[in-house]
């Protein structure tokens, strides 16, 4: 993916983030040497819902996202996947989760104003 302006930059931060934590996940969970299939087609269902994002440059993370465009297992999944990660990235990599959290605390205060795209686009 080629990254050309600031919401890029952060989507493509966001993406790295979620992929580092399924990772460490299934590394500590699942105990096998290579990522398994199951936490392999989570990464790909969530590369692929970032990169066919409708809102594109303007996208919130995911997790802030009035969209929601995740089908509600996976979503759910999702939200199981980085709970339990969360606490063990940010011991790991504290640059990185707490930039996570900023991105989502900025997408936080971001979705009110939103909202209004949707009732126009559909
Ligand atoms: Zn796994």
């Amino acid at each position: 993916m080629i990254v050309q302006n600031n919401h890029s930059v952060r989507s493509q931060r966001e993406l790295n983030a979620v992929k580092a934590m399924i990772r460490l996940y299934c590394k500590t969970l699942h105990r096998g040497a290579i990522i398994c299939p199951e936490c392999e087609s989570l990464i790909e269902y969530v590369e692929e819902r970032v990169s066919g994002c409708r809102l594109g440059e303007d996208k919130p993370s995911c997790s802030h996202c009035i969209g929601h465009c995740y089908q509600s297992a996976k979503r759910l999944q999702m939200i199981h996947v980085l709970r339990w990660t969360f606490p063990r990235y940010l011991w790991r990599h504290p640059i990185r989760a707490l930039q996570f959290k900023l991105d989502n605390l900025h997408s936080a205060q971001m979705s009110a104003g939103k909202a209004e795209i949707f009732t126009k686009t559909g």
